[in-house]
């Protein structure tokens, strides 16, 4: 074809599109960023499902622009529209805004880089595709199903690389009055590109995660815009991370093989190239096999698990911290007063293989969590968990405020802050006993834990005698010290060891007595707090409850 048939094809294809390349570059400049600043994005399709893999990605995407003071936005790849459901958009920005990672610009909040949605940038990429058909890079091709198919099939027998591609790329030397033909008839066609790789050649990826990878050179003609005039993903990738100068892509490592086609794309259009970061799936370990996690399978895939099952937003972050990075748990143990933000996390550190994904380390990093913040804090976040999941512990939260914000205290600001926290629902389970609505309504539940034989009621009693709601701990253990010498239990579990037959029991015993009686549980924070919580009446109402 001549340049002036390239240019009538161009017009022919595309008589719509009428402002030009330059005008789309000049409409969006280089960045003014400081030195080193990354521009990452979060480009979710919005399939209906959100996925800890998206999470995971938009987590790294947030934290390596803000340690670099750059730009994280987020764009919505919509482009395959057989795929597209109804309100899954909404479903991307709210698991953003409930994990508090929010872009910086993008879909949600606009920006001078938009439209950030890709079905809205039809014109941009069309724009493009004109100017590769004017300057002989892509074509129309009007290949059917069925030819591709029988290509396919030969390609398989003859264990060939599958895909159009050097004579296989038929339409390639189409003449303009062949084309017109074709779009005479209404023929459906794609545009292609004419890919100028060579077979015998390789590509080297330089991964930030994965580090140097070797791939044979793209030779395939690959679709730039599908029949319905909207690009593929790659094209799409191309334009748009070229334009929103994205410095680094990170994405899942399914798209490593796709790595050369991108390459070239952006050398046939004299594109500056990203950095890429491609990131292993999750994988989980099942009958001593090892498998990536599963929309179907697996309930901890889907982000929207976490809020239902009360672990805190918070606490999924440091899970992916540690995840992301493999020094980051043992950093997060050490510096108690640091969140993941004061983390340098870097690419080298990330697992270049499946990352396992252990519920296990999840519950202790939330544990560890909870064990740092301020029981009022926890008290407020769990409100809002139980206004929406429990009416009835919401009410008693209201009614019970100071109580449970006591009771959370207990055991939080010393050395070894209690660790009996891993959900919001634990602070329902843990706290339970300390309201009658729950400890008087079934007394066999509440009792259900302990060991009911040889609780010495009448040595309760005299307990609740000296008992003083405002006793230091101190002075709370030396009044049961001297009960136990009154009462024949040794003062301490050494002087019971040394002669066990001289006593009944031992002042552990009787501190167990009290715990099972008064909180029904064989294990509570600090029983002293729990008392002065409770104060003398409750406690002796709650020592006849068990009499009866
Ligand atoms: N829309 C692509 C996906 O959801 C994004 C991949 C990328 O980040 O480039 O897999």
């Amino acid at each position: 074809m001549t340049d002036i048939e390239r240019n009538e094809l161009a017009e022919i294809l595309f008589p719509h599109i009428t402002r030009t390349r330059d005008e789309f570059e000049q409409k969006y400049p280089e960045r003014n960023l400081k030195e080193g600043a990354k521009v990452t994005r979060f480009a979710p399709s919005p399939t209906g499902f959100m996925h800890m893999g998206g999470l995971e990605s938009a987590f790294l995407d947030y934290i390596f622009a803000k340690q670099s003071d750059g730009i994280f936005f987020l764009r919505l790849e919509d482009t395959d529209q057989e795929r597209y459901v109804e309100g899954a958009t909404d479903l991307i920005k709210s698991s953003l805004e409930t994990f508090d990672i929010m872009p910086d610009e993008g879909a949600i909040t606009g920006g001078a880089y938009g439209p950030y949605t890709q079905s809205e940038r039809k014109e941009i990429y069309q724009t493009y595709i004109k100017d590769l058909i004017k300057n002989g890079l892509a074509y129309p091709c009007f290949m059917t199903k069925e030819e591709l198919q029988e290509i396919r099939e030969g390609q398989e027998l003859r264990k060939e690389p599958i895909g159009v591609y050097g004579h296989y790329a038929v339409d390639r030397d189409l003449s303009l009055d062949e084309i017109k033909e074709h779009l005479k008839n209404n023929d459906d066609y794609v545009v292609r590109i004419k890919s100028p790789g060579d077979m015998s050649k390789q590509v080297t990826l330089h991964d930030l995660i994965k580090g140097d990878i070797t791939m044979p050179e793209n030779v395939i003609d690959e679709v730039i815009m599908k029949k319905d005039g909207l690009p593929t993903y790659h094209f799409a990738h191309v334009i748009d991370d070229h334009l929103m100068h994205t410095t680094v892509v990170i994405r899942g490592d399914e798209w490593v093989p796709s790595y050369p086609k991108h390459l070239q794309l952006f050398q046939l259009m004299g594109f500056k190239l990203p950095k890429y970061a491609h990131y292993a799936p999750l994988t989980k370990k099942e009958n001593g096999t090892i498998r990536k996690l599963s929309n179907r399978k697996d309930p901890e895939f889907s982000v929207s698990y976490y809020d239902e099952a009360g672990i805190p937003s918070e606490g999924v972050k440091l899970f992916l911290s540690t995840i992301i990075n493999t020094n980051f748990e043992e950093w997060y143990l050490q510096n108690s007063d640091k969140s993941y933000l004061d983390f340098q996390f870097s690419f080298k550190k990330m697992p270049t293989g499946g990352t396992l994904f252990d519920t296990e380390k999840l519950n202790n990093i939330c544990r560890t969590y909870f064990s740092r913040i301020s029981a009022s804090k926890i008290y407020e976040d769990s409100l809002t968990y139980f206004k929406k999941y429990d009416e009835e512990f919401y009410n008693i939260m209201v009614t019970n405020k100071d109580r449970l914000i006591d009771f959370l205290d207990i055991e939080r600001n010393g050395k070894r802050p209690r660790k009996d926290i891993a959900t919001y629902k634990d602070v329902r389970s843990e706290s339970m006993y300390m309201f009658n609505e729950y400890f008087y309504k079934d007394k066999e539940e509440t009792y259900k834990e302990i060991d009911k034989a040889g609780i010495d009621v009448e040595l309760l009693h005299k307990y609740l005698e000296v008992f003083d709601e405002h006793d230091d701990n101190d002075t709370w253990y030396s009044k049961i010290q001297n009960l136990a010498t009154e009462n024949n239990y040794a003062p301490s579990t050494k002087e019971y060891k040394a002669s066990p037959e001289s006593y009944k029991g031992h002042i552990g015993n009787i501190c167990e007595m009290i715990r099972h009686v008064v909180t029904g549980k064989n294990q509570t924070p600090n029983l002293s707090n729990i008392l002065s919580i409770l104060g003398k009446e409750e406690i002796s109402k709650r020592i006849s409850f068990f009499e009866n």
